[in-house]
């Protein structure tokens, strides 16, 4: 459409060129009308030209129509013939009648042309608005802004588009689209005189805002040389609050013809989008660095509390266990001193749990953590895990469900071995005594997945989302079983770093599910000949 309005806008003559013809054709066939029959008020026909001029072309070449169609059938078809007199008054009256319904009927209809051409280009501008605003929101804001350039340089028929900023946050950045030689002219806009859009005022409620006047700039250097890039460089403003932070740079081409005051409009507009969109940018950028600002001061906190906290209770109780062994003046029972030298051992595995989980976390998160992988037989790995475990398992009824002819699994024995060890020890820690602990392991196309499976209380579904983060312990009434709040995390952080995935779920029939899922081996790794304790 903007294609058809820029060969008007050089071809006005055209309009008026075409109308005249379909004069001519009409007359044409009045004249072949008139040999076959004698038909009244033929001279009506006219109407047809005049109408489809009024619809194609507007209101002038409606009227030329208009004048020609009188002046044709004054001319070819009223006596005396081939004269532009007329013998009788009453074929006056008809020719003024001709004129005069053929000057309304192509107004009209030039006035229903135009506002139909004027919705079409407020539809039009709106889905330009709608895919800037749109377009706008992507995440990287280069992208964004050169797809903007894209976008207007297609609408607007444009040679090119230069977006540039220099101040605010998005100082530096820079998008472009369009053809080669004209991008030169837009980057060098510094140096070339060009058409501003200055002097534009907001809109208020009671008023529409103005878009401004297209203003000459001249650079200094150029004293009273307008040159012929003036006409085709043309720059708008982009303002946020009081300060300019960028411009939109427009090269048209060379034949094309001066933005109408919709494209002024569109292109305030965009520019005001534009501020809008850089400003959210910048909002959006500031709260996720308060975010991560936050997040870590909470990982700090609570690593600090936890150090505080959970590394000296197990210590004093190893202090006092000790101590009161070393006592010399008391007589301890065989018992007692066993029971000693196991609140010794016990506290100690603590600490060293707690103290290779902060390691392994902070090996996670400096993404610092490579398995060392190989291909294991995973229902080796459970009957590990299980048998090492059965101490801690005594109290629960464990089901070992492997899959037969699993296949070899690439992965790294040991830390596997802890992800499980965790989930186990989790579904101990957190089921009622005699429950039933089910682990089961599975292949599904290309990954295995091993869950361990509970007949516990579950895990509250506000809580699903935030269980593998480091340090989250889901409260609960009554006294908590002992832990930190670390072995979740570090095991999504060890199947992760697999290339696995891990989740939680509750069972219909009461009780949470844990499922780690592992890629069974990497492409173009040849599995070793024995599953096992291969290397
Ligand atoms: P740590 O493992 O570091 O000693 P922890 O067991 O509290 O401490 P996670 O293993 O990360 O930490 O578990 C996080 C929370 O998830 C636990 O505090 C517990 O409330 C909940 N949870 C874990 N496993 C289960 C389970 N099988 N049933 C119910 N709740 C569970
Ligand atoms: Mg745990």
């Amino acid at each position: 459409m903007r294609e058809t309005r820029i060969w008007l806008g050089t071809h006005r003559a055209a309009g008026y060129v075409v109308a005249l013809g379909l004069t001519a054709v009409v007359t044409g066939a009045i004249w072949a009308i008139e040999q076959i029959a004698d038909v009244a008020n033929i001279s009506m026909l006219y109407l047809l030209a005049v109408m489809a001029s009024a619809i194609a072309f507007g209101s002038g070449p409606a009227i030329a129509a208009s004048i020609a169609a009188f002046l044709a059938f004054n001319f070819f078809f009223i006596d005396p013939r081939h004269q532009l007199s007329v013998s009788e008054p009453e074929e006056w009256v008809a020719l003024a009648l001709l004129l005069v319904t053929g000057v309304i009927t192509g107004q009209l209809a030039a006035a229903l042309r135009d506002r139909a051409q004027k919705a079409e280009r407020r539809k039009q501008e709106a889905i330009v608005l709608y895919d800037v605003v749109r377009l706008m929101t992507g995440p990287d804001l280069r992208e964004s802004l050169t797809a903007v350039a894209e976008r207007l340089r297609q609408e607007l028929a444009l040679a090119a588009v230069v977006i540039g900023f220099h101040g605010g946050t998005a100082a530096g950045l820079w998008a472009e689209a369009g053809e080669q030689a004209a991008l030169g002219l837009a980057r060098a806009s510094g140096m070339a005189p060009k058409l501003l859009l200055g002097g534009g005022a907001s809109p208020t409620p009671e008023h529409r805002g103005s878009p401004g006047r297209w203003i000459r700039v001249l650079p200094p250097h150029l004293p009273g040389r307008p040159g012929q890039t003036a006409d085709r460089l043309h720059e708008v403003p982009v303002h946020l609050g009081d300060g300019m932070v960028g411009l939109i740079s427009l090269v048209r081409s060379p034949e094309a013809p001066p933005f109408s005051a919709a494209d002024d409009r569109l292109l305030s507009t965009v520019a005001s989008q534009l501020a809008i969109a850089i400003e959210r940018t910048r909002l959006r950028e500031e709260a996720a660095e308060a975010e991560i600002l936050r997040r870590t001061d909470e990982l700090k906190t609570a690593l600090l509390n936890t150090v505080s906290h959970d590394l000296r209770t197990p210590l004093s109780s190893i202090i006092a266990s000790a101590g009161s062994l070393l006592q010399q003046d008391v007589q301890w029972t065989e018992d007692e001193r066993c029971d000693f030298a196991r609140a010794i051992e016990e506290e100690a595995e603590r600490l060293n749990r707690l103290v290779s989980n902060l390691l392994d976390l902070s090996r996670i998160q400096a993404g610092s953590l490579v398995p060392q992988r190989g291909w294991y037989d995973l229902s080796a790995l459970v009957d590990d895990v299980v048998g090492r475990l059965r101490a801690v398992t005594s109290k629960h009824q464990v089901i070992v469900a492997v899959q037969e002819e699993l296949p070899p699994v690439f992965l790294d024995y040991v830390e596997i071995d802890e992800v499980l060890a965790n989930l186990i020890e989790n579904a101990v820690k957190y089921t009622p005594p005699g429950s039933e602990i089910t682990i089961r392991a599975t292949r599904e196309n290309d990954v295995v997945r091993v869950e361990v499976a509970d007949r516990g209380p579950g895990i509250p579904s506000e809580a699903l989302p935030r269980l593998f983060e480091p340090f989250y312990r889901v409260q609960r009434e009554g006294p908590a079983p002992k832990g930190t709040g670390l072995g979740l995390a570090v095991a999504k952080g060890l199947v992760e770093a697999h290339g696995g995935r891990i989740w939680a779920g509750n069972r219909q029939e009461g009780g949470a599910s844990f499922v780690f899922a592992l890629p069974l081996g990497e492409p173009g790794q040849a599995p070793v000949e024995a599953a096992g304790e291969s290397e």
